[in-house]
C-alpha cells in the first residue's frame, strides 16, 4: 500500500476523480510539453457524461492556461482500462506533437493504464488479515502499525488535514444560499445546526452530526477546499464524526489525527484492494468506504480492540453493499450531500455495535471488500457515474 498521504488530498471540490485527477494531469503533461502552443483534450466514458456538471472542462481549460484548449466529449467510447479516459494532444504548427493516454481512476489519483502514475509502495501489508495479525503479534494497534511504517513526521500532515476539514466544517456551518449549478438546491448546514439547538439529547446529536456532515460537502459541491476522504464525494462523513466526538468528548487533537492515521489506513486497504472510484464500483467504493473509514476511527477513540475497529469498518462498508452512483445533473450534489450525512450517523452506529461485541463476526473486511468490488462491476454502468440511471433520470 501507498503512503496515506495520497488517500488525504487537500484540494478543491467537487469531484476527486472529475476535476482533481483531470488537473494534476493537465499539469502534468503541460510541463512535459513547454514547446506545445495549444492543447486538445478527449474526454471518455463517464468522464465524459458527467464532466460538465463536475466541471471537468473548467478544470483542465484553466490548468493549461495560457495556452487555449479544445475540449472534445465521447461519452459514448469508453476505453478499455477504466471508463474515465483521457486524452491530451500537445499542438505545435497546427500538428499533434505529443499524445498522452490517462485515466482518473478514483481519490484522485491517475494510471497510465498499467499502473498508478506516481505510485510508490510503503506499506509492507495489504490486507486487513495481514494487518490484524501484525496487532496479534507485535500487541499493537492501526495508527502504531502508520506511525512504525510513515514515521512520527506523519503526524504533521494528519493535523495539516484535520484543520481543513475543521476549517471546512466552520465554513460550511456559516455560508448560505444556493449551491452552483442550477438544481436550485439551497445549502442546508447552517440551519440544521440552528435547529439543533432547540432540541435536546439523541435528536440533538443526531442533526449537529448532520449539520457537519452537510457542511463539508455543501463546501465541496460549492467548490470549495476540502480533503478527500476517500474521495471530495464522500468528504463530509469522516469530518463530521471525528469533530463531533471532539465537541462532545473533549478528544485531544493527539487523539484525532491517531483516529485519521486508522481511518486512512481502512481507506488504503481498499484502494488497494479493490476501488474507491463511484465510476468503477458505484457510491459503495465512495460513501461506503468513507463510512468504513470513520466507523473504524470512532471505534479507536472509544478505545477498540483491533477485532472491535476491524468490525466496525466492516459494517460500514458491509451496509452499504451496491449503492449506486446516479448524480442528478453530474453534480455531486443529489444525492452525494445527504448521503455523506446519513453515512456519518450510520459510522457512529456501527461503532457502537462493534463496541458492545466481542470482535467475533462472520464476515471480515478483506471478505466485504472483495464483495465490494464483485458487485461494483456486476453493476450496470448506468449506475456508475454516468447519470444515465437511478435519480439522475427520475427527477420529474
Ligand atoms: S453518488 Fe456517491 S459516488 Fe456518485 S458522485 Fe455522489 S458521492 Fe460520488
Amino acid at each position: 500500500m501507498e503512503s496515506i498521504r495520497n488517500l488525504y488530498k487537500i484540494g478543491h471540490g467537487p469531484s476527486s476523480s472529475h476535476t482533481m485527477a483531470p488537473q494534476k494531469a493537465a499539469l502534468m503533461f503541460k510541463e512535459e510539453n513547454k514547446n506545445a502552443t495549444s492543447f486538445r483534450v478527449t474526454l471518455y466514458g463517464s468522464l465524459a457524461a458527467t464532466g460538465k456538471g463536475h466541471m471537468t472542462d473548467v478544470a483542465i481549460t484553466n490548468t493549461l492556461l495560457p495556452y487555449p484548449t479544445e475540449i472534445i466529449w465521447q461519452p459514448e467510447i469508453v476505453l478499455p482500462y477504466h471508463t474515465n479516459g483521457m486524452k491530451f494532444e500537445a499542438i505545435a504548427d497546427e500538428q499533434p506533437i505529443k499524445e498522452w493516454i490517462v485515466y482518473s481512476i478514483g481519490g484522485g489519483d491517475l494510471s497510465d493504464g498499467n499502473s498508478k502514475v506516481n505510485k510508490e509502495k510503503l506499506y509492507d501489508k495489504n490486507t486487513m488479515k495481514q494487518i490484524l495479525q501484525w496487532c496479534h503479534e507485535t500487541g499493537k494497534t492501526f495508527w502504531e502499525y502508520v506511525e512504525d511504517t510513515e514515521g512520527k513526521e506523519i503526524y504533521n500532515y494528519l493535523l495539516e488535514v484535520w484543520r481543513t476539514m475543521v476549517a471546512a466544517i466552520h465554513r460550511g456551518i456559516d455560508a448560505e444560499g444556493l449551491l452552483p449549478g442550477g438544481l436550485g438546491l439551497q445549502r442546508k448546514a447552517s440551519m440544521y445546526s440552528i435547529k439543533a439547538k432547540g432540541y435536546q439529547g439523541s435528536m440533538k446529536s443526531r442533526a449537529l452530526i448532520y449539520s457537519y456532515a452537510l457542511a463539508v460537502s455543501e463546501e465541496n459541491a460549492s467548490g470549495n477546499v476540502i480533503v478527500t476522504a476517500p474521495t471530495c464525494g464522500s468528504s463530509g462523513t469522516l469530518p463530521s464524526v471525528l469533530y463531533h466526538l471532539k465537541v462532545n468528548h473533549d478528544f485531544s487533537d493527539q487523539k484525532i489525527v491517531r483516529a485519521l492515521a486508522t481511518a486512512a489506513l481502512i481507506g488504503n486497504i481498499v484502494k488497494t484492494n479493490a476501488s474507491v472510484s463511484g465510476a468503477e464500483v458505484g457510491c459503495q467504493g465512495e460513501v461506503g468506504v468513507a463510512c468504513a473509514m470513520a466507523a473504524g476511527a470512532a471505534c479507536q477513540l472509544f478505545g477498540g480492540s483491533p477485532q472491535q475497529i476491524e468490525y466496525a469498518a466492516e459494517m460500514g462498508l458491509e451496509h452499504h453493499l451496491g449503492l449506486t452512483c446516479d448524480p442528478v445533473c453530474g453534480l455531486v450534489q443529489v444525492p452525494c450531500i445527504e448521503r455523506n450525512a446519513f453515512a456519518a450517523a450510520r459510522a457512529l452506529d456501527s461503532c457502537s455495535f462493534a463496541m458492545l461485541s466481542d470482535g467475533k463476526h462472520l464476515i471480515n473486511f478483506d471478505k466485504v471488500v472483495r464483495t465490494m468490488q464483485q458487485t461494483g462491476h456486476d453493476l450496470p454502468s448506468l449506475y456508475k457515474e454516468t447519470s444515465m440511471g437511478g435519480l439522475a433520470i427520475n427527477l420529474d
